[in-house]
Formats: structure tokens, sequence, C-alpha cells
């Protein structure tokens, strides 16, 4: 019989959570190392977008039979709510709350005892334990683990705006001007001047869709395009909009 694995979950997103539950059910012990302070960090910060997937479809199987009062029906929630009222209440399961260590980062994994180029393709390599480096408050501190799912997901690492994913000329100088994930156009005084919105994914349109009206013409206010490839970035310079916008293409 193979040995049970000691399973390490990077993340406790939807995808990690999911995992966790999965090697709760199987009786595996496993530790879900998330950088943030909470589960689902990145869900939490896009709170305000609704999403286009209505409850059950956001609710694995795993999940419902795991917090039987988990929504069921009703509108598509917000990220919020899909945080308060599923993922937190997935994280504080008896299950799996002592398992998750908060403010852990996994900054490098390795097989335990080998170079990457080495005995690269073997059953020797592949039955080497992993080490795992942890940026933690504490300082950094080392795990093992002999299996790693990688539920780190994508939303920090945005596609960048040139031709085949590479950065287009000008994209890296104008690096501090450009928001790469959805903002929240509801305050007023955020997005001011003229704000050019690039991209056709999901998220692009989200963002035209959420978006103020253009103001009239000769207005102070905001106005949005959205030619077929990007981002959000302000056209004039604003103290206000210096932190601004690209989504993650999805
Ligand atoms: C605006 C928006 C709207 C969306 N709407 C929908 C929708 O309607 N329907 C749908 O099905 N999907 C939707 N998605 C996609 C869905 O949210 C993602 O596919 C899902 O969140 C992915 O889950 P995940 O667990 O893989 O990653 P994430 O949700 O990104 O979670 C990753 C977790 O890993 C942690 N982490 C990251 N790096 C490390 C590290 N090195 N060490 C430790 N922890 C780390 C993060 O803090 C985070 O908690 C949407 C996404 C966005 C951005």
């Amino acid at each position: 019989m193979p040995a049970i694995p000691h399973v390490a979950i990077l993340g406790a997103g939807p995808i990690g959570l999911d995992a966790a539950l999965a090697c709760a059910d199987a009786g595996w012990p496993f530790t879900v190392y998330e950088a943030a302070d909470t589960a689902a960090a990145n869900v939490r910060a896009w709170g305000h977008v609704r999403l286009f997937t209505p409850w059950e479809l956001n609710v694995s199987h795993r999940m419902r039979a795991h917090l039987c009062d988990a929504p069921s029906d009703g509108p598509c929630p917000t990220g919020t709510e899909l945080l308060t009222r599923l993922l937190r209440p997935i994280a504080e399961l008896p299950a799996l709350t002592s398992r998750i260590r908060y403010h852990t980062r996994v900054v490098g994994i390795a097989r335990t005892g080998l170079l990457k180029h080495e005995q690269i393709g073997t059953t020797a390599r592949a039955a080497l334990p992993f080490t795992l480096l942890l940026d933690t408050p504490d300082g950094e501190d080392t795990a093992e683990a002999t299996m790693v799912l990688d539920c780190t997901g994508t939303y920090t690492h945005p596609n960048t705006l040139g031709d085949g994913g590479i950065p287009a000329p000008g994209e890296r100088a104008l690096a501090h001007r450009i928001t790469r994930t959805i903002p929240n156009t509801t305050d007023p005084t955020h997005w001011q001047g003229t704000v050019l919105l690039v991209g056709a994914g999901k998220s692009a349109q989200t963002a035209a869709a959420t978006s103020p009206p253009s103001p009239a013409p000769g207005s102070s206010g905001r106005s949005a395009t959205l030619p077929p490839t990007g981002a959000w970035f302000p056209t004039t310079p604003s103290p206000h909009a210096r932190n601004s916008s690209t989504s993650p293409r999805r």
C-alpha cells in the first residue's frame, strides 16, 4: 500500500480550501499555507464585483457536504458574499481551521537534497520529499511535505499588454499609473480625469459595464473607451488616479 502523503496546500482560496476538504475526507495529513490574514484573500480584494456564476456553480459538492447551510439559490453573489457566506465558514470548519497557517507565504519549493537539474524524471527524485521555504511573521522557516498542491491562483500575476504577453513598449514606464484589477468605481473621488480602458477580457468588460457614463464634452469628469485589447489607466495625470488598473485576463 502506498504511503499516506503529507500534503502542503499553497493558498487558502476556493481551490486550496476544496483541496483541504479532500485531504480531510481522505484522512491525509495536510497543512494549508496562506500568505494573507484570511482565507480567500484574493476574492476579498475583488469583493465589490458581482460574480457571473450563481451559487450552485460556486459551491462544490464537497463544500456542500461539509457546510450544509451553504447557499444554494438566489442572485449571483458578490465576491464579499462568496467570502463571508461560503469560503470563510469553510475555512473555520473544525476539520480545517487548525490546519491553516495564515501570514505564511511559500517563497520556494525544492526536492530535499537535490538541485533542480539533478536526477530529473527519475523515481529516485520523485521519492524525495519537498522542502518549503516560508516567510512568516517570525521570520523565515522551513517545512517538509511529500506532496505539494499549488493553489495560489493567478490574481496577482495579471497579463501585460504587449503582443504575445510581454509588456508593450512604454508599459513598464507607465506601471505606476496602471491598475491591473477591476477598480471599485463607486468611489467618485478616486477615478478623476480621463480613463482609458484597454482590454477585451471579462475583467475589462466588467470594468466598462460598471464605470460611470462618459461625461459631457468639456466637463472635468471621466470617459472610458474600449479598444480591442487591456487595462485602466488615466490619460491625464491625477493624484487620485496614480494607483490606477488592468484586469487579469480571465
Ligand atoms: C473579478 C473576478 C471575478 C470573478 N468571477 C468569477 C465568477 O463569476 N465565477 C467563477 O467561476 N470564477 C470567477 N472568477 C475566477 C475565480 O475567482 C478564480 O478562478 C478563483 O478565485 C481561483 O481560486 P484559487 O483558489 O485558485 O485562487 P485565488 O482565489 O487567487 O486564491 C489564492 C490564495 O492563495 C494565496 N497565496 C498566493 N500566493 C501565495 C503564496 N506564495 N503562499 C501562500 N499563499 C499564497 C492568496 O493569498 C489567496 O488566498 C473571478 C475572478 C475575478 C478576479
